[in-house]
């Protein structure tokens, strides 16, 4: 299977602090990979390092299959400031596809808006202002974004944190389509364990180095997976 995404022996740090240290792991075309570990582990870091959203201080980050770091579909951790944000779905969606929120967007940015619009069903809020929607629906909105920028590859970061549990299967219910019949391959950092485990490929587990990497099955007849999914 073609590599869509290889790090190797990734280190990063803030100032002098290092968080993470010799990471390495590949994804094959089309998986899902979650990345689960304790809180301050260093999930986030990784996976902003991964989106070249952060620099890396030893190592590397190489993408296959035609992905670029452009065509990455990014959706981050949501943030008071984000939640505020005083534009329309389809402003925000649009935004995905430079990555700008003013910036010049072509016809086929238009086009590929309305296409994640549709294909998340948020058609009949896309006209509403981002702030007024429920978390639900801005973490769908969210989505969209992401699915805006990419064909191929989908980092997530707590794509369900603060959601309720009906609103979180629909979540992953969206997830899980993009990933099984558009072959998108996710990378998700999540605190959700369950869900992990349920729609995931492989799982990455970090401390401050990588404790575990291997498909679900493997992690869930681990020590450490037993301990950490409860099973
Ligand atoms: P996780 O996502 O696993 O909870 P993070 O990647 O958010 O972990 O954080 C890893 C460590 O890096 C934590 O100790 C956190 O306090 C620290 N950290 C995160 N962001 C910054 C930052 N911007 N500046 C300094 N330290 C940070």
């Amino acid at each position: 299977m073609e590599k869509i995404v290889e790090v190797k022996n990734l280190t990063m740090s803030y100032e002098r602090m290092e968080v993470l240290k010799d990471v390495s792991f590949s994804l094959g075309q089309g998986e899902w990979l979650s990345i689960v570990g304790e809180n301050g582990s260093g999930k986030t870091t990784l996976l902003k390092g991964i989106a070249g959203l952060l620099p890396l201080k030893e190592g590397s980050v190489s993408f296959g299959g035609g992905v670029t770091r452009k065509t990455v579909g990014y959706l981050p951790q949501q943030t008071a400031v984000q939640r505020d944000f005083p534009a329309c779905v389809h402003e925000v969606v649009l935004s995905g596809c430079t990555g700008s929120m003013f910036g010049f967007h072509t016809r086929a940015d238009k086009h590929r808006a309305h296409e994640a619009i549709h294909e998340l069903g948020i058609e009949e809020i896309h006209h509403r202002p981002y702030c007024d929607l429920s978390g639900g629906q801005q973490q769908r909105v969210l989505l969209a974004r992401a699915l805006c920028a990419t064909q191929k590859l989908l980092l997530l970061d707590e794509p369900v944190t603060g959601l309720d549990p009906l609103v979180s299967a629909e979540m992953y219910a969206s997830i899980h389509a993009l990933n099984k019949k558009r072959g998108v391959a996710v990378i998700m950092v999540s605190h959700d364990i369950a869900g992990a485990v349920k729609y995931s490929d492989k799982i990455l587990h970090i401390g401050s180095s990588v404790e575990f990497f291997g498909t679900t099955e493997e992690y869930l007849e681990s020590e450490l997976g037993r301990r950490f999914a409860g099973k």
